[in-house]
């Protein structure tokens, strides 16, 4: 097969980054996109060496054009301190950003993926969520930007499709971990992990029982490919995660017991509008991708903790703070 051109806007962030390594492993040229808001370009260094691999430093949400086949719509702050660091660039990312991508896969006939997510669900009342359930969002609350930019952005993709016959696809990616996460984004495995490293507290928000289902980044991956290769009478919107749901509390416990470490868990308030459950219904994704995540939970974690111990940066932080602790 010859050679596509691809688009991954995001392409310099957390998943963005395994994709344009899986993309171009395989042969493809790949364009990233990316403003470098929360992405790093130390992430994409290693391909940005390669003749298949460009860097854009582009702002999604303004318009931009060029010849491509397929584009991976990634761009967008993902981890709720980011995101609600500027809830209107959030939206205009989401919605400016869809719309202004779908009229390029329209010019260029190309086909096009949206990076959606478990949160346009809200807090649900269905448990697990399947991608019949229409969700339970609070439109005006902290997270409404990125639950209710991504929802538009659905309906932006749907509607560029029946209107204009755009070859479409919609993901909605639940929680993802894995190497390259930011020490500092806030999520929850980002932060327990590094807190543990350190020897500090595990910060436990709420009472900890409010649970989340944790897909390695690596199968993630596989996914938005399987599904950016479906059918193109397959538009989604089809969930992509991991069955297996977990307290937070035995999230931390299981930090804890692969890192050896002896932090103490502190309580804090709950965040507003904080989802109490959360565990995609796969269904979908078996039957139309043939996907299933395969990474446990123990064997993600032990990768990401490797990742936070021997990323550069941090080394030598942990040692000394770990070394500090035990004093
Ligand atoms: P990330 O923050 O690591 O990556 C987002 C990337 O988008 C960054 O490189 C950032 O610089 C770039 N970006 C942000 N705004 C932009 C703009 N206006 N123009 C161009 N680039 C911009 O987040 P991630 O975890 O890699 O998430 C990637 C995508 O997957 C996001 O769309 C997110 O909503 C979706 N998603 C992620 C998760 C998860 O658990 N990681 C869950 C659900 C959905
Ligand atoms: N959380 C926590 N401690 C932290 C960070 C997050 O207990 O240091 C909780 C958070 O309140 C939420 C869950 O962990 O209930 C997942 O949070 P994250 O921000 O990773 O993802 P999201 O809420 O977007 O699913």
């Amino acid at each position: 097969m010859s050679e596509k051109k691809i688009i991954v806007t995001g392409g310099a962030g957390f998943l963005g980054s395994h994709l344009c390594e899986r993309l171009v492993a395989r042969g493809d040229h790949v364009l990233c996109v990316d403003n470098l808001s929360t992405g790093k370009r130390s992430n994409i260094a290693h391909l940005l060496a390669g003749r298949n691999f460009e860097l854009v430093h582009h702002d999604v949400s303004t318009a931009f054009s060029c010849d491509v086949d397929e584009i991976y719509n990634l761009a967008c702050p993902a981890s709720p301190a980011h995101y609600q660091q500027d809830p209107v660039q959030t939206l205009r990312t989401s919605v400016f950003g869809a719309m202004n991508l779908l009229e390029l896969a329209r010019r260029c006939g190309a086909k096009i993926l949206l990076a959606s997510t478990s949160e346009v669900y809200g807090d649900p009342i269905a448990h697990p969520q399947s991608e019949q359930y229409w969700g339970n969002v609070n439109p005006v609350g902290l997270r409404s930007c990125y639950d209710e930019g991504k929802r538009c952005a659905e309906t932006l993709f749907s509607d560029f499709r029946r209107q204009y016959e755009v070859v479409t696809r919609i993901v909605r990616i639940f929680n993802v971990y894995g190497p390259r996460m930011r020490a500092d984004d806030g999520r929850v495995v980002s932060n327990f992990v590094t807190q543990a490293l350190r020897g500090r507290n595990i910060t436990v928000y709420g009472d900890g029982t409010q649970t989340r289902s944790f897909c390695f980044v690596d199968d993630m991956i596989d996914g938005l490919i399987r599904a950016m290769e479906a059918h193109d009478s397959f538009g989604g919107p089809v969930n992509l995660g991991t069955r297996h749901e977990i307290s937070m509390l035995d999230l931390a416990a299981e930090v804890l017991r692969q890192t050896g470490s002896s932090s103490r868990l502190t309580y804090h308030p709950l965040p507003v509008d904080d989802p109490k459950q959360r565990q995609p219904d796969l269904t979908l994704a078996n039957e139309v991708l043939g996907w299933l995540p395969t990474t446990t939970l123990a064997a993600g974690l032990a990768k990401t903790i490797q990742y936070f111990l021997s990323s550069e940066s941090s080394s030598e932080s942990y040692r000394r703070s770990r070394d500090w602790a035990k004093a």
